[in-house]
């Protein structure tokens, strides 16, 4: 609950990026770590945006089993690299108990994805480790079950956790998701955590991204998560939620306008 810490958490990142402070934190890159030169760009293309977070999975939760399903471990090690050559942070999804220790070494956060914010088991394991975390709300999950996924970790001892609206499953079929902008005050009303917008799971419809983007932080997101790709059309998933890396740029602009955002 927020009495717990009325004035919110703040989480402070190896390389000085707080989380739940002035700035507004963005974490950017594609949906999937596809290849060297396809993540090293996209780090390049992130840090000269002006954001502080490079996101790419490795271990990809896909709808059919025939998708690309990441490059794992591979995947892990070209993310540490290209982040070090470039100043970024890590960001990357964690799918089993397993790959918890694989990719301590690696990353600075851990992403929880939808699919698995009521994985039970793997938000306990999570809940005992000393690092922070980014829980995405479940693709139909109410406030109070976010809020009880939420507890699973926190009740283990780590407090460093984040939670991230990024669109539940309604009956519109126009967008992947529907954002539930309100999810974002609510959350911060209820909780001491900081907040994420992920605009681009959130519609699925790369040029609704910014205006999505920018609706999060007005309604007071503490930060963004968001896919970007040196090639959207190429991309092995997400390539049509993916902006373009000039559309970065831009909404970054665009959102300095309402807020400070590193
Ligand atoms: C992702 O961030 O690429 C992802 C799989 O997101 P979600 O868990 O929100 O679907
Ligand atoms: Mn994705």
């Amino acid at each position: 609950g927020r009495s717990f810490r009325p004035e919110g958490t703040k989480i402070t990142f190896p390389n000085g990026v707080v989380v739940g402070g002035e700035e507004v934190v963005v974490m950017a890159g594609p949906c999937s770590v596809e290849s060297k030169d396809q993540i090293l760009l996209s780090a390049q293309q992130v840090a000269a945006a002006g954001a502080k977070f490079l996101r790419g999975g490795a271990f990809k939760p896909r709808s059919s089993p025939y998708s690309f399903q990441g490059m794992g471990l591979e995947g892990l090690k070209l993310l540490r690299e290209v982040a070090d050559q470039t100043n970024l942070l890590v960001i990357t999804e964690v799918m089993e108990i397993s790959q918890i220790e694989l990719m301590l070494p690696y990353i600075d956060c851990f992403q929880v994805g939808a699919r698995n914010m009521q994985n039970f088991n793997l938000l306990r394991e999570l809940g005992y480790i000393r690092k922070p975390v980014l829980m995405k709300r479940g693709i139909a999950a109410t406030i109070e079950e976010v809020l009880l996924s939420a507890e699973y970790i926190l009740s283990g001892g780590n407090y460093d956790l984040m939670l991230c609206e990024r669109g539940i499953r309604t009956y519109e079929t126009y967008t992947r998701n529907t954002m539930d902008i309100s999810a974002i005050p609510v959350l911060k009303k209820l909780t001491h955590l900081p907040v994420f917008g992920d605009p681009s799971h959130g519609v699925g419809i790369r040029d609704l991204v910014p205006p999505m983007a920018l609706a999060s932080v007005a309604a007071g997101a503490d930060g963004l998560l968001m896919e970007m790709h040196p090639n959207p059309d190429k991309a092995m998933s997400d390539g049509a939620q993916s902006l373009f890396p000039a559309q970065l740029e831009k909404l970054m602009a665009q959102l300095r306008q309402l807020a400070p955002v590193v």
